[in-house]
């Protein structure tokens, strides 16, 4: 780059934009890809031929419906949403986080959150120009509740995320302490359920009782990640203020008609979702049974180990050399140290991870 164009970039884009780091995405070649959270198994046949069907009266030529109103009715009942209560529909929950930062932003507006946990809220607040206040967890990745009550009370954050289960750590914070969260912030409180499939807990029902309360789920880990669907439920007062920060025909209509027609065959993914959680046992057994280990208890469809000092590269790199993807979070900061995700992937994908870990720690 001539010295001129690297001038005009620094002197234009924010300093607090060039300072990020883009959200990498590694390439994942022919590799067993266990490291997006992703369900792994594709639809039946006959179910994909159907769909295909359905799509073949879909016009491109028009722009969507632009509340995706169908759908919305649809998602109200499928996820359970309380009476009374609304949704806004986002592309991916991520475009949900970046509408409610753009809904608040301001000088002096802070957004918080536990960490470590899902990096999107740090990012997209700091994109927004908001100040992100990060409250570490404790040790055992629960909440730090006296911590984070008295960053509320010296803080006053506009927003506070909490994700239920976490990312990456997988567990449920304990629910006592999210209720006096809720009711200690002077702001709002988003709860983020996007793990709600594979957990045993969820504060939907909850958003009756409390005015400052948000639910957000996505249908990205029920199998659909690929139609970038998010929704943020609670009262309409503030989605509707919310939704102003929305761009027009965010939801697209492949994913309104593909969504809708996903949802009609729900069993099929509770199906999957059921097989994902019972496999998740197997494989935290697995590697529980690997001595120099220590697994984290999931609620998700991942799992967060650690891996004796220093040995977290080695194994990431020798997974990879045996063509399988996870994640690693050893570089990720302070509590993650020596720390790898596995994504729940089928029997034959879990089984050679485990034997792939055998062999790379020599068991
Ligand atoms: N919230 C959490 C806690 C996540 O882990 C993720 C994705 N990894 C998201 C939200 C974003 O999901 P989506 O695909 O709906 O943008």
């Amino acid at each position: 780059m001539s010295e001129e164009l690297s001038q005009q970039v620094e002197r234009l884009i924010r300093p607090g934009i060039r300072a990020l780091s883009a959200y990498h995405v590694p390439d994942p070649g022919n590799c067993i890809k266990l490291d997006a959270m992703e369900n792994p198994y594709p639809w039946p046949p006959e179910m994909i031929g159907a769909w295909l069907e359905r799509l073949r009266h879909v016009s491109l030529n028009r722009y969507p419906d632009p509340a995706a109103a169908s759908l919305r009715q649809r998602l109200l009942a499928e996820m359970e949403v309380p009476a009374g209560m609304d949704l806004l529909l986002g592309n991916g929950s991520d475009e949900l986080i970046q509408m409610l930062a753009l809904a608040v932003a301001g000088p002096d507006r802070v957004v918080m959150a536990p960490e470590p946990t899902f990096v999107m809220y740090r990012m997209i607040a700091e994109v927004a120009g908001l100040r992100f206040a990060g409250v570490p967890l404790q040790a055992d990745f629960s909440l730090d509740t006296p911590a984070m009550l008295s960053a509320i009370e010296a803080q006053q954050p506009a927003l506070v995320f909490l994700a239920y289960p976490n990312n990456p750590t997988g567990n449920l914070f304990a629910a006592g302490d999210i209720h006096r969260i809720i009711q200690a912030a002077p702001g709002l409180v988003v709860l983020d359920e996007a793990y709600a499939a594979f957990a045993s807990d969820s504060f939907m029902a909850a958003l009756a009782d409390y005015d400052n309360l948000l639910v957000m789920r996505t249908v990205s880990k029920m199998g659909l990640a690929g139609l970038r669907l998010g929704l943020l439920a609670g009262r309409a007062e503030w989605l509707g203020e919310i939704d102003k920060t929305r761009l027009p025909y965010n939801i697209n209509v492949l994913t309104q008609a593909s969504a809708e027609f996903a949802l009609d065959h729900r069993q099929v993914l509770d199906e999957q979702t059921g097989q994902i959680r019972a496999d998740r046992a197997q494989l935290h057994d697995a590697l529980a049974a690997m001595p120099s280990l220590t697994i984290y208890p999931s609620e998700a469809n991942f799992i967060l180990f650690r891996t004796a000092a220093g040995e977290a590269d080695a194994i990431f790199a020798g997974l990879r050399e045996r063509n399988i993807l996870i994640k690693n979070l050893s570089h990720a900061g302070g509590m993650l140290s020596d720390c790898l995700r596995v994504t729940v992937g089928t029997p034959e994908e879990n089984a050679a991870f485990i034997a792939a870990m055998q062999e790379i720690l020599d068991l």
